[in-house]
C-alpha cells in the first residue's frame, strides 16, 4: 500500500518516464526518436548497457525520459534485470512505458504483467505495428488496455509514429489522480495462493520491505527463489528462517507432486493468464486483400451497376437527407430554445434601449439563427463521413462523373455540389472548401463557382415560407424543381464558364476506386467534428460581426424628434378615447408597428431599398424585400427574419413561418410569379459573405468577386424574365 502511495503524484511539472521493455522491442529507436538523440541502435540483444537519460519540454511538463536496460522479466537472474529493477524500485519513476514488439505479444506481455503486479503505473506501447500491419493483423488495443487496466498506444518506433500520443497518454496518465496503481494479484492455484497468503502475513507482520514493494510480491519472489529478494532477507534472521521454511517445504512438495519447481508453475500460470487475455480476438486476421478485393468486386456490381447504381444512389442520399432532418429536428429545439433563454435573459437583464436591442437583436438572435443549425451540420457530416471512409462516395462521384464530364466539370465536383446542398440542405462554406479533392485548377474553380447555386440549408426557409404563402398545394414539386434546377444552372454556367474564360481540356476521372472498408467509431466522429467545428468558428466570427452590423443598418438613424413625438401623441389619444382593452390593445399594436416601419423606411438599410426599388420593381420587388435581400448577403438565414422585422411582425421563427407566410400572401404587392422570381433570386445571387471569404481563400478575390458580381446578374435578370413574362402572359 505504501509503495502505492509513493507513486502517486503530485501536480507537478516534470514528469519522469522510464522506457522499458524486452531486449530487440525498440526502445531504444524510440528513445531516439523521441529525444533526438543518437544512441546506438542494434539488433541484437543486450545492446544497451547502461542506462541513457534525455528530457524533453512538453508544452507545461518536463519530461525525463530513461532508456532502461532490455530484459524479460523482473526476476533477478541477469544483471540487466537488476539494473532495471532497483531503479523501478529505488528511484520511482512516474510511470514505466513498457515497449512491447507487438508481433510477438505473448513472449513481450509477460514483462508487462510482472510491471503490474509490481504495482506500478504503466503504458504499453505495441511497437512494430508497421509489421503486425504487413501481417494482416490488426490488434484491438482498446479491449487488451481494459483488459490489463493500463493505457495501450500503438507506435512505429523506426518512423515516429505514435509517440507523441504515447507521450501524451504517459503525461496525462501520470497526471490523473484517479489513477489507481493497485498491484494485480495473479492467481498461482489453489495451493500456491494459499502459501502467498502465508507468507503475505509474516511479511507485513514484520514490515519486510514493504515501503518499497508490495507484501504478496516480496512473497512471490521468495517462491521464485529470487536471489537478490532472499540475500536482504537474510540480514533478518527471524523473518528469513520462517519465510524460507515455507518456501523449502513448498519446493519439495512440488517437486514430488508436478515434477517442476515453483517458479515454473509461477511462470506456467502468467502465461496463461496472457493467454486467456490474449485469446479474446486481442489480434485478429484481418480479411487478406484478396478476399477484401473480391468483396468489394461483388458489392460494386450491385452500387455501381449502369442503371441500378444512380437509382440506388439517390435512394441513399435521399435517405441520408432525411435521416439528418428528423434526426436534427431535436437537438435543433434544444438550441433554440436555449438561445431562446439566453434572449429572454438579457432581454432581462440588460434595461431596455439601444444596448438592449443591440445584444438581442443583433447579436443572439443574429448567431444565434446562424448556431441554430449546428445540429443539422454536425448529423449531416457525421452520414457523409460515414459514406466517405465507407468507400462509397468514391462511388457516387464515379458515377456522377458520367454528367458531369459534358459540362466540363470532374467526378469530384459531385462532392462540392452535394455539400452545398446539392439534395438540399447542404451549406456551400465546406462545399466549396470540398473542392480542394479537384486537382486541375480549371476544374475545381469551374466547381467553386458554381456550388454556391445549390440549395443551402439557409436557402431553404426562404423557400418554405414562399411555397407556403403561394404555393401550398404543390409544396413537394416546388422543392423538388428548386432543386433540379439548381443542378441544371450550376451545370450550364459550369459549361458557359469552361468555354469562355476558363477554357481549357478536361482532365480524365482516374480515382483508384477504394476497397469498402466498416468506418471507425473514431475515425467518423474525428471527421464530424472537425468540420463542425470549421464551421462554428468560420460562420460564428463573421455571423457576429455581419449582425452587428444589420443590426446598426436597420436601426440608424432613428426616427427625427417630431415624427416619434406625433407618434406618442396618438398612443395618448388611444388611450384616452378607446374604451374597451381589447380595442386598445389592437390599435396600440398597430401604431407601433407602425412606427416600426417608419423608422425602419427611415434608417439606412431601408433607404438603400428604397433607392434600389426603381430597378428590383422589374422582379416584382419592393423596398422591403430589397433589405431582406440585402441582408441575405451577410447570410441568407437573414433574410426570413429581416421579412419578420419589415413586415412588423418582429422576430419570425424560420420554422413556422406561418402568420408570416399569410400576411406576404395577403399583401397586395405580392403574387405567385413575384414569388417565384424571389425563389430564383434567391438560389442563384450572390453567395453570402462566409461562402465569399472562403471562395476567396480557395481561389482569389478576383474570382469571388467575379461570382458575387456575375451571380448576382443572373439571379437578377432570371427573376426579371420570369416576374416579366409571368405577369405579362397569365394576369
Ligand atoms: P532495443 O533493444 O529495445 O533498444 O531495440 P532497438 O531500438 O535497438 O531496436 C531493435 C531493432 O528493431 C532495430 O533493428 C530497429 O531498427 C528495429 N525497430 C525498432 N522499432 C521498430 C518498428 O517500429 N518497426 C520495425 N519494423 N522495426 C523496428
Ligand atoms: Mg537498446
Amino acid at each position: 500500500m505504501e509503495a502505492a502511495v509513493k507513486w502517486k503524484i503530485k501536480e507537478k511539472s516534470t514528469a519522469t518516464i522510464a522506457l522499458a521493455g524486452n531486449p530487440n522491442s525498440g526502445k531504444t529507436t524510440l528513445f531516439n526518436a523521441i529525444t533526438g538523440a543518437h544512441q546506438h541502435v542494434g539488433n541484437y540483444p543486450g545492446i544497451t548497457v547502461d542506462r541513457k537519460e534525455g528530457t524533453i519540454n512538453l508544452k507545461d511538463t518536463t519530461v525525463k525520459l530513461i532508456d532502461l536496460p532490455g530484459t524479460y522479466s523482473l526476476s533477478a537472474y541477469s544483471q540487466e534485470e537488476l539494473v532495471a529493477r532497483n531503479f523501478l524500485t529505488d528511484e520511482k519513476p512516474d510511470i514505466v512505458v513498457d515497449i512491447v514488439d507487438a508481433t510477438m505479444l505473448e513472449r513481450h506481455l509477460y514483462l508487462a504483467i510482472q510491471f503490474i503486479e509490481l504495482g506500478i503505473p504503466v503504458v504499453l506501447a505495441l511497437n512494430m505495428m508497421d509489421d503486425v500491419r504487413k501481417q494482416n493483423l490488426t490488434i484491438d488495443t482498446e479491449k487488451l488496455s481494459q483488459l490489463l487496466k493500463c493505457p495501450v498506444v500503438e507506435t512505429i518506433a523506426r518512423s515516429g509514429k505514435g509517440k507523441k500520443e504515447l507521450l501524451d497518454t504517459a503525461v496525462s496518465h501520470v497526471k490523473d489522480e484517479n489513477r489507481e496503481p493497485t498491484p494485480l494479484e495473479i492467481s498461482y492455484g489453489t495451493e500456491l495462493d494459499l502459501i502467498l497468503d502465508d507468507m503475505t502475513k509474516i511479511i507485513q507482520e514484520y514490515h519486510f520491505m514493504t515501503d518499497r514493494y508490495p507484501a504478496r510480491w516480496i512473497a512471490l519472489k521468495y517462491l521464485e527463489n529470487d536471489s537478490q529478494i532472499i540475500r536482504l532477507g537474510r540480514l533478518n534472521n527471524k523473518i528469513s528462517k520462517k519465510l524460507e521454511g515455507i518456501v523449502d517445504r513448498t519446493k519439495q512438495h512440488c517437486m514430488k507432486t508436478m515434477k517442476v519447481p515453483p517458479e515454473a508453475i509461477i511462470a506456467d500460470y502468467r502465461y496463461g493468464l496472457i493467454n486467456s487475455i490474449l485469446k479474446q480476438n486481442i489480434v485478429v486476421q484481418e480479411k487478406t486483400r484478396q478476399e477484401r478485393i473480391d468483396f468489394t468486386a461483388k458489392l460494386d456490381r450491385v452500387l455501381v451497376h449502369r442503371f441500378g447504381g444512380p437509382i440506388l444512389m439517390v435512394a441513399v442520399l435521399y435517405a441520408m437527407f432525411q435521416i439528418t432532418f428528423s434526426l436534427g429536428e431535436v437537438p435543433m429545439g434544444w438550441l433554440e430554445s436555449i438561445f431562446g433563454w439566453i434572449a429572454s435573459t438579457a432581454t432581462a437583464l440588460i434595461p431596455e434601449g439601444m444596448l438592449q436591442s443591440l445584444a438581442v437583436s443583433g447579436i443572439i438572435d443574429g448567431v444565434g439563427g446562424v448556431m441554430g443549425f449546428v445540429p443539422l451540420i454536425a448529423i449531416m457530416f457525421l452520414m457523409i463521413s460515414f459514406l466517405e471512409d465507407s468507400g462509397y462516395m468514391a462511388r457516387v462521384a464515379y458515377m456522377l462523373d458520367r454528367v458531369l464530364r459534358i459540362f466540363g466539370l470532374h467526378g469530384y465536383s459531385a462532392m462540392p455540389f452535394i455539400i452545398s446542398g446539392g439534395i438540399a440542405g447542404g451549406c456551400a462554406v465546406p462545399g466549396v472548401m470540398a473542392t480542394r479533392t479537384l486537382r486541375s485548377p480549371k476544374e475545381k474553380l469551374a466547381t467553386l463557382l458554381t456550388a454556391p447555386f445549390m440549395p443551402c440549408g439557409a436557402k431553404l426557409p426562404v423557400f418554405l415560407l414562399l411555397i407556403a404563402a403561394f404555393f401550398t398545394e404543390y409544396k413537394a414539386q416546388m422543392m423538388f424543381s428548386i432543386t433540379l434546377f439548381a443542378w441544371v444552372m450550376a451545370l450550364l454556367v459550369a459549361k458557359l464558364v469552361r468555354t469562355t474564360v476558363i477554357k481549357g481540356e478536361s482532365t480524365p476521372f482516374i480515382m483508384e476506386l477504394p476497397p469498402y472498408r466498416l468506418p471507425t467509431l473514431r475515425g467518423v466522429f474525428i471527421h464530424t467534428w472537425e468540420r463542425t467545428w470549421q464551421y462554428i468558428k468560420k460562420a460564428g466570427t463573421v455571423i457576429l460581426a455581419v449582425s452587428i452590423l444589420l443590426w446598426a443598418a436597420m436601426t440608424f438613424p432613428g426616427l427625427p424628434e417630431e415624427q416619434t413625438n406625433q407618434f406618442e401623441i396618438e398612443r395618448q389619444a388611444a388611450f384616452t378615447t378607446i374604451q374597451s382593452p381589447a380595442e386598445r390593445e389592437q390599435i396600440l399594436t398597430d401604431i407601433n408597428n407602425l412606427e416600426g416601419q417608419t423608422a425602419l423606411r427611415h434608417s439606412l438599410a431601408g433607404k438603400v431599398g428604397t433607392l434600389l426599388e426603381p430597378f428590383s420593381q422589374l422582379a416584382g420587388f419592393d423596398w422591403r424585400t430589397n433589405i431582406a435581400l440585402v441582408g441575405g448577403f451577410a447570410a441568407k438565414e437573414v433574410i426570413v427574419s429581416t421579412f419578420g422585422t419589415a413586415y412588423s411582425l418582429g422576430d419570425v421563427d424560420p420554422e413556422d413561418a406561418g402568420t408570416l407566410s399569410s400576411r406576404i400572401a395577403a399583401d397586395p404587392t405580392w403574387n405567385k410569379f413575384t414569388a417565384l422570381a424571389m425563389i430564383v433570386f434567391v438560389l442563384l445571387y450572390a453567395p453570402c459573405v462566409v461562402t465569399v471569404v472562403t471562395m476567396a481563400k480557395e481561389s482569389s478575390w478576383r474570382w469571388a468577386i467575379f461570382a458575387t458580381a456575375f451571380n448576382t446578374t443572373l439571379g437578377f435578370g432570371m427573376a426579371v424574365a420570369i416576374y416579366q413574362v409571368g405577369t405579362k402572359l397569365f394576369t
